[in-house]
Order: structure tokens, then sequence, then C-alpha cells
């Protein structure tokens, strides 16, 4: 596993993701076992939500890192209508409880809403004076947000990322890698759909002996400062994602991609999912 650095932290360049799970008890168990096969695997990083099943995904990240809380690195998000003074605090203990756990690693403002960001941040550097988080950030911030956001101490911007949503290259990656942020790439893999059937990158795929959604999580991670967080449920996805960290694309395989996926050449409106 490569490993960078979060929140003053030494993180895996490959987490997990937990979007959709939590919603369906006959899957749990093997949402549950997937988790826990990622972080042997080295894949430590879990990233959830209380959006993610209403809490449901929370519920299984809590099930699947009980007795090993100490060697995973935890990030959770609140939703935007309890970003408020009273409702940081009190969607934070519900996260804690379902997670099974006294404190979150880092805490994320899942996008912007109706409340001042003074106030969100003010609620969160309590949370964090309290030990309840160690560091706190954003998703699906772009440029003009983070400059309002002004804060060093913001630990990650989460943003959609992968080879056919490349927008943040045009000016937020940059803007991020000059003031030393660090990025969460969502759906590296482009949620699985088309993407993954690309001539291009079966072919890149089987120069390397690796498969198209490997070739994507080398891509999206072949710099630092990037973080992909895959959601894998399959066994198999599992073991190959955390096998994606060891794969090195050649700059002929870059230069092919570009090609085929061209980089921004002007600003674009911030995608989300
Ligand atoms: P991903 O791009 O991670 O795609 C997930 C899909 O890919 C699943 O269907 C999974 O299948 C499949 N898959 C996983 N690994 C492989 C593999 N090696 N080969 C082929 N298919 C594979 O999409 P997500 O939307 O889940 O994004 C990742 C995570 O990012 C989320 O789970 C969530 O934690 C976060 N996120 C954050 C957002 C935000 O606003 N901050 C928005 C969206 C996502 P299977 O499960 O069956 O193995």
């Amino acid at each position: 596993m490569r490993y960078m650095k979060l929140a003053g932290c030494n993180v895996p360049a490959i987490g997990q993701g937990t979007w959709y799970m939590g919603e369906d008890p006959a899957r749990r168990a093997a949402e549950v076992a997937a988790l826990q096969h990622g972080i042997e695997l080295g894949m430590n990083l879990i990233d959830t939500a209380e959006m993610y099943a209403e809490g449901g995904a929370e519920e299984v990240v809590g099930q699947a890192i009980a007795g090993r809380r100490d060697q995973v690195f935890l990030v959770s998000k609140v939703y935007p209508h309890n970003a408020s003074r009273r409702g940081v605090p009190a969607a934070c203990e519900r996260s804690l409880a379902r997670l099974g756990t006294d404190v979150i690693d880092l805490y994320l403002l899942h996008w912007r809403g109706q409340y001042p960001l003074e106030e969100t941040v003010e609620a969160f550097e309590r949370l964090r004076e309290q030990g309840k988080i160690r560091r706190w950030g954003v998703s699906n911030f772009d440029v003009d947000d983070l400059i309002e956001l002004d804060r060093p101490d913001c630990g990650t911007n989460q943003v959609l990322y992968n080879p056919v949503q490349r927008g943040i290259e045009f000016d937020l990656l940059p803007w991020s890698r000059q003031h030393r942020l660090p990025t969460m790439a969502y759906c590296p893999l482009a949620q699985a759909g088309k993407l993954l059937q690309h001539p291009l990158l079966h072919e890149i795929a089987e120069r390397h002996g690796a498969t198209p959604a490997q070739v994507c999580l080398a891509w999206v991670t072949r710099e630092d400062g990037v973080i992909a967080i895959p959601k894998a449920v399959s066994p198999e996805h599992v073991r190959l994602n955390a096998a994606a960290a060891g794969l090195t694309l050649t700059s002929e395989d870059l230069q092919a991609i570009d090609r085929a996926f061209p980089a921004p050449t002007r600003k674009q409106h911030l995608a989300m999912v």
C-alpha cells in the first residue's frame, strides 16, 4: 500500500467508500466482511456519512471496526441541514453512537447548505476541543468556496474525480496542491458504469496484467495529494482495489488517457453526484 499525509496521519492512497451500504439487512454481513477484508489489505481509511442509508452505513462501519478501531482512519460527514451550531454536535453524537466509537478522525461538511460556514466551522472546532473529532474538512467545495472558507486547518476537500470527470484539474486541484489541501476523490470508478468498459482502459489494463478499475484507481492516485475511496462489497473487488496501489501507469498510458479523456481547458462547474 502507498501512504499519504491526511490530517496529520499517514493514510493509504486507496481507502474504502460506503455509499449504498447499510440499505439491505440481507447484505449486511457481506458489507461488514468487505470492509474488514479491506482493512486487512491496508485500505484502513473508511469514508462514510450520516446520509448513507440514513445512518445504516455508519452502523455497518461500526460493526466492521469493532475491536479494531485503532487500526482505522474514520471519515464521516454531516448533512448541510444539520450544519448549525446546535445541529453539528447532535449529528456528531448520533454518528459516534452508530460507529461505536468516541472519536471521528475527520468530520466533513457533506456540501454547502443554508448555514454560514463560520457557524459550521465553529461547531467543528468545539467538537475538536472536546475530543469528539480529530480534524474537520469539507466536501463538494469549489475554489471560491475554499477561498471564502479561508481556513488553512481544513483537513481535506472530498470531490468527484475520475478519468471522465476531470473538471477539478483546471483550477481546484492546482489550488488545493498550492495550499497543501489533500483531495479525497469520490466515485473514482465512476460508479462502475460505462467507463470500465472503455477499450483504452482494457488495453492499458491488459498491458499491466490489471483490470480497468485498477487502472482508474492508479490514475486517480497517480500524484501525491489525492486519495481514492472506491466502494466495494464483492471480495474480489476489495482485493483488486487494494492491489491497485501497486500499479504505476507509464507516461505512455497517461498520454493515451489524456487523448481519450482530455483534461479541461477552461473552468468547469464543480460536478457532484
Ligand atoms: P465508485 O466509483 O467507488 O463505484 C462503486 C461501484 O464500483 C460499486 O458498484 C462496486 O461494486 C464497483 N467496484 C468496486 N471495485 C471494483 C473493481 N475493482 N472492479 C469493478 N467494479 C468495482 O462509486 P461510489 O459512488 O461508491 O463512490 C465511492 C465513495 O465515495 C462512496 O462510497 C462514498 O463513500 C464517497 N462518495 C462521496 C460523495 C460526496 O458527496 N462526498 C458522493 C459520492 C460518493 P461492488 O460494491 O459490488 O463490489
